[in-house]
């Protein structure tokens, strides 16, 4: 196959649970961007999150896991879990990147994780290692996850064959914001239902339900 046409998108997440909220919007994107292929990357130690307590990043790949096996297209990465020390994106995106050379890459990233992206590690590597892609997360307008500091310039009101807008980020990369349905689930919201005792049904894949309830995840009170 002549890998200077295929676009390959990298979808990194906690996933503490993995829920339909993912998974939707990852199928939006490999049917609305025609991608060759699309990886989830579970993180195995987030630098960005608050230090709660989390499930074993084993867990949070094997759900993940069992909720897209034999979607078409759509593949799950354990390279966070095989490496050592913190699980950057940058690292991720380089390895990616090596795996499939020639292939154009594509971060996914909600709205909320883009507001914060000044705070990653080496983030204005990671702005010009690849095209990035925004997802909407409830109450966060596009622009308005524009962290200050960063020079972002509209470029144009398509994203390959959606609607949106897309700009281009310091060091000539594009971000593409899409017009995507915006779906009110967060993860912390799934494991808050646990705790109370609260059905999951429609909120998440029933793989992760039934993981989630064979190994008596979330039971215990979050802090942070
Ligand atoms: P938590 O509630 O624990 O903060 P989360 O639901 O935001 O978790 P993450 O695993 O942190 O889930 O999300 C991974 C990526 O997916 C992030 O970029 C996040 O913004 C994005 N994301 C999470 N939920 C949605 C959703 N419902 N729609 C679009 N993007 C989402």
């Amino acid at each position: 196959m002549d890998g200077r046409s295929r676009r390959i998108a990298i979808f990194g997440g906690t996933f503490d649970p993995f829920h339909n909220g993912h998974l939707r919007m990852a199928v939006e994107i490999l049917e609305g961007l025609s991608l060759h292929r699309l990886f989830l990357v579970p993180s195995a130690r987030p630098p960005h999150k608050p230090s709660r307590p989390m499930a074993p990043a084993e867990d949070r790949l094997a759900m993940v896991s069992a909720a897209v096996a034999g979607i078409e297209g759509i593949s799950v990465l354990d390279l966070e879990l095989r490496r050592e020390g913190p699980s950057y994106s940058l690292l991720t995106v380089r390895e990616v990147s090596d795996g499939n050379p020639g292939a154009d890459l594509l971060f996914l990233i909600g709205a909320d994780a883009f507001a914060e992206i000044a705070a990653w590690h080496r983030y204005r590597d990671l702005l010009a290692a690849c095209d990035f892609l925004l997802l909407p997360r409830p109450g966060i307008a596009p622009g308005a996850s524009f962290p200050p500091g960063i020079r972002i310039e509209p470029e144009g009101n398509r994203c390959y064959n959606l609607p949106g807008c897309s700009y281009r980020l310091p060091g000539g990369r594009r971000l593409l914001c899409p017009v995507l349905p915006v779906l009110d689930i967060s993860s912390r919201s799934i494991r808050e239902k646990v705790r109370r005792g609260r059905s999951l049904r429609g909120l998440v894949p029933l793989e992760v339900e039934r993981y989630i309830t064979d190994h008596g995840l979330y039971r215990g009170e979050e802090s942070g």
